[in-house]
């Protein structure tokens, strides 16, 4: 078989497990020959050795059966950093990037008017990605932390922000921002939202994140119930919650941002168009 062969053939074997299926393969098969996406793009007719093929046709077998190809390579890109993800943690989308833009440009805001650093939390944080992502473009105008229910993503969003950014985050075992004590200038989150019933459906056709990171209860607002009030006490006047939500939630978690006391809310759309965060100000 040569890399062609291989790309489109892997495709093809993928094209019902995934949106990207020439991507996925352009990015196992690389894997499978140690090489980068960019040089196996390049490569013509050249025929695979034995070992290539056959560490590519097991990749593909895994991508197939359900597993996210960040898991398969252990990394995933966000925010310009690679970050180390495995089942412990929900894989970082790339809708996720209007989270932390949405929360750059409040901290830009925030620091105009003369706060500086300024302290932001990021609750449910899973693989580190918006709190080292923030970390890493704020630098020393920002001090960042973060929290999450699960030890297991905790020891890897520490290792995460000690690899991308070369020091510690503080990071809290913590169920949505108890015991964590403000005062923050902006508390970040995505937290679960799927809805339970949606996530069965998910679990029975074998997907692999966990379901800690996306049930949000029967209908997938039961976190953000929380979080809007445990946010509003934590946070300094004039402070922002900017949270991910789901494309359909907008209406609901805005009532919520509302009824917790947060001024000025806002939906904010991601590049597909969709309603993707929620922007709240503390009076
Ligand atoms: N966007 C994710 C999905 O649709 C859900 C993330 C979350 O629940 N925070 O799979």
């Amino acid at each position: 078989m040569n890399t062609r062969a291989a790309l489109s053939g892997g495709a093809a074997a993928l094209a019902s497990v995934s949106d990207t299926p020439f991507l996925d393969a352009s990015l196992l098969l690389a894997r499978a020959l140690g090489a980068s996406r960019e040089r196996v793009l390049a490569m013509g007719p050249e025929a695979l050795d034995e070992a290539g093929e056959a560490a590519f046709r097991g990749l593909i077998a895994r991508r197939a059966a359900g597993e996210p190809v960040a898991y398969i390579l252990g990394v995933k890109e966000f925010h310009g950093l690679s970050f180390r993800v495995d089942t412990r943690v929900l894989c970082p989308r790339p809708d996720t990037e209007l989270l932390v833009d949405v929360a750059v440009e409040a901290v830009l805001g925030l620091a105009a008017t003369g706060r500086a650093p300024v302290r932001i939390h990021d609750a449910f944080t899973g693989s580190g990605a918006v709190a080292v992502a923030l970390a890493a473009e704020l630098g020393d105008r920002a001090a960042v932390s973060m929290s999450d229910l699960s030890p297991d993503a905790l020891v890897l969003a520490r290792e995460n922000a000690r690899r991308l950014l070369g020091r510690e985050l503080a990071a809290t075992l913590s169920d949505c921002m108890e015991g964590v004590d403000g005062p923050f200038e902006l508390v970040t989150a995505n937290p679960p939202y799927v809805t339970s019933a949606f996530c069965d459906g998910i679990c029975a056709a074998g997907g692999k994140e966990p379901r800690l990171a996306l049930d949000g209860g029967p209908d997938g607002l039961g976190l953000y119930r929380r979080l809007a009030p445990r946010a509003r006490e934590v946070l300094a006047s004039g402070g922002v919650l900017a949270i991910e939500i789901g494309d359909e939630q907008g209406e609901s978690v805005s009532a919520l941002f509302r009824a917790a006391g947060f001024r000025g809310v806002a939906v904010l759309r991601d590049l597909g168009g969709r309603d993707r965060v929620v922007r709240g100000t503390a009076p």
